[in-house]
C-alpha cells in the first residue's frame, strides 16, 4: 500500500503537470470506485480543473476550482495514478509492473482527460481505493473522522505522540504505528522502520514503552519519513527480486521505449537514472533471511503482528 512518502511524491510530481488544465471529459470505468453519485462525479469534474493538490496522511484532496467541491483520493491496497502526456508519464501508487506503463489497462476505472491526448488515471486492481467529492465547508468533519493529525505536519508534535500512544497502551507499538485515527501516513513499511530505528521490537506492548523511548520514535518517524521522500519512496518493481539494481533496470525499459526523453517521470526511476528509489535504503523491510545490517549477528525475520507481516531483527531490537 502507498504510504505517506509515495503518496506526497506522487502529490508533488501532480502538481507540477495537471494544476489548471480543463477537464474535458470524465470516464467512470466502475463506478464502486466512487464514493457518492456518478452522476454528479462527472458533472462537477466536467469543465473544472484541478487548482491545487495537498495531502492528509495517504489521502490525497485536489482543490477544485469551480464548485465549492474537493476530491478527496485514496489509492489503499493497489491504488495507481498515471499521468501520461505526449512525452512523459507521471506514475504513483502501487508497486509497478511493465503493463502497468500501458494505459488505460483492465484495471483503469476512472480516466480525467485534459485536452490534447492528456489523461490523468486511476488503476486499481483490487478497487479498494476510491475518488470521493465532498463540499469544501465538510472536509474538516471528513477528515477529522477517519484521520488524526498527519505525520509529517507541524501539529504532530512529541507531545501528540506521548498523548496518542497511552490511549493505546496495551496495544503493540506496530498496531498503534498503523492506526489512522491517531497518527495518519505511517502503513506496513515505515513502522518496521521506525522500529528498527529504534530498536524496538514491533510486537512489544506500547505501556512498557518509556517517555524517552517515545521521544525516540518520534524522532524517528520524521526521520525515516523523510528520508524517503527525499528518495521517492518506496515502489517495488516486477523486477526486484530477479536485478541487482531494479530502478535501473527499470530505467533501462523506460529508454527503450523512448531513446534520451524521460519517458518515466515517475517517482521511482527516470530514464536518466537520476533519481533513485527508497528500496535501496530500507533498512528491516523486505529483507527476510538477510543478516541484520546494525548488529550484523541477527537475522532478519518476518512474522504476523498486528495482522501485518513484520519484519525485525531479534537480536537487537528489544
Ligand atoms: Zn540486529
Amino acid at each position: 500500500m502507498p504510504e505517506l512518502p509515495e503518496v506526497e511524491t506522487i502529490r508533488r510530481e501532480l502538481e507540477r503537470d495537471i494544476l489548471n488544465q480543463r477537464i474535458g471529459r470524465v470516464e467512470v470505468l466502475a463506478a464502486k470506485t466512487i464514493h457518492g453519485k456518478t452522476g454528479d462525479f462527472i458533472k462537477q469534474l466536467t469543465g473544472n480543473s484541478i487548482a491545487g493538490i495537498d495531502r492528509w496522511g495517504k489521502l490525497l484532496i485536489f482543490d477544485l476550482k469551480k464548485g465549492g467541491h474537493k476530491l478527496l483520493i485514496h489509492l489503499k491496497m493497489t491504488g495507481q495514478l498515471v499521468y501520461k502526456d505526449t512525452k512523459k508519464l507521471v506514475f504513483g501508487g502501487h508497486n509497478i509492473s511493465e503493463s502497468d506503463l500501458v494505459v488505460p489497462n483492465r484495471f483503469t476505472r476512472v480516466v480525467l482527460h485534459f485536452s490534447n491526448h492528456k489523461a490523468l488515471y486511476f488503476n486499481d486492481m483490487r478497487r479498494f481505493g476510491f475518488m470521493k467529492l465532498v463540499e469544501e465547508a465538510d472536509l474538516g468533519g471528513v477528515v477529522a473522522k477517519s484521520y488524526g493529525v498527519d505525520a509529517l505536519s507541524p501539529d504532530f508534535t512529541e507531545k501528540y505522540l506521548q498523548k496518542a500512544l497511552k490511549k493505546r497502551a496495551k496495544t503493540t507499538i506496530k498496531a498503534a504505528l498503523l492506526d489512522q485515527k491517531h497518527l495518519a501516513g505511517i502503513g506496513n513499511i515505515y513502522a518496521d522502520e521506525v522500529c528498527f530505528a529504534t530498536g524496538i521490537l514491533p510486537n512489544r506492548r506500547v505501556n512498557t514503552l518509556s517517555v524517552s523511548k517515545i521521544k525516540e520514535i518520534y524522532k524517528a518517524i520524521k526521520r525515516v519519513l523523510n528520508l524517503a521522500i527525499k528518495h521517492g519512496g518506496t515502489t517495488f518493481t516486477s523486477a526486484r527480486r530477479s536485478q541487482a539494481k531494479p530502478a535501473y533496470a527499470l530505467a533501462g525499459f523506460g529508454e527503450a521505449k523512448e531513446a534520451q526523453s524521460q519517458f518515466l517521470a515517475g517517482h521511482f526511476v527516470r530514464s536518466d537514472g537520476a533519481k533513485g528509489n527508497f528500496t535501496q535504503y530500507l533498512k528491516v523491510f523486505d529483507r527476510t533471511g538477510q543478516k541484520c545490517l546494525r548488529c550484523k549477528k541477527g537475522i532478519i525475520q518476518k512474522n504476523r503482528v498486528a495482522r501485518r507481516g513484520t519484519h525485525f531483527c531479534q537480536k537487537c531490537q528489544k
